[in-house]
């Protein structure tokens, strides 16, 4: 919610929600609000416009055939007409959506550059652990879907650090080598005070923590 006021008061550019479950209460909230309201389809996860990983073409297409859900839909929230052309080049695969939903550039690097590895991680695994010779071994072994150890993730610590944004932050922006996560979550907080739900996030946000700390969030 606090990120649809964000868009309204023109703190972020667009808002993407992408829980099929509450698309309706997303256009809902869009339109009372007066926002321009958009379902595509989502934009996809196998476009890696940061940086591609280094394994097999075949692979990186069976591991999100695997993963995906792709004809699962999300509505976008915004305000300028210039943002739905910002959008559609987001669901081409040509933009990283991060651009689109306002978030620091270092921080879409960063997490670009970790969906490379997690993929280069998974396939470096399947090759040393289960003896894969070739790219079709590779592939039939992912595609019996075998477990994985967690990858290293920054959630946890920058969901601590900073409740209030929707990304997430990358090292610089964790440790104060950049300020852009931090001054972004400043006015969210501002505004969260404003508009009364600053209790609501700072508590959900540590239920979230305390429960699903292991769970990986897609963007
Ligand atoms: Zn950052």
């Amino acid at each position: 919610m606090l990120a649809i006021i964000a868009v309204l008061n023109g703190i972020k550019p667009a808002f993407m929600g992408d829980e099929v479950e509450y698309l309706e209460e997303y256009k809902e909230a869009g339109r009372r609000l007066g926002l321009r309201v958009l379902v595509t389809k989502r934009p996809p996860t196998d476009a890696y416009k940061i940086r591609r990983p280094l394994v097999p073409m075949s692979f990186i297409k069976a591991y999100h055939g695997a993963v995906e859900e792709k004809e699962k839909r999300t509505a976008w929230l915004f305000r300028q007409t210039g943002t739905s052309e910002r959008i559609s080049h987001s669901i081409s695969g040509q933009l990283d959506e991060g651009y689109v939903l306002g978030y620091p550039e270092c921080c879409i690097r960063a997490y670009g550059e970790d969906r490379a590895m997690l993929v280069e991680t998974v396939y470096n695994y399947i090759v040393d652990r289960y003896h894969a010779k070739t790219e079709e071994d590779a592939v039939k072994v992912l595609l019996t879907d075998p477990p994985f150890p967690a990858p290293k993730s920054r959630i946890h610590e920058s969901f601590e650090k900073f409740p209030f944004i929707s990304h997430v932050a990358c090292s610089d922006c964790i440790d104060g080598r950049s300020q852009k996560s931090s001054k972004l979550n400043q006015e969210l907080r501002k505004l969260a005070t404003e508009v009364g739900l600053k209790g609501r996030i700072v508590e959900s946000m540590a239920d979230l923590l305390a429960t699903r700390l292991t769970r990986v969030v897609k963007r």
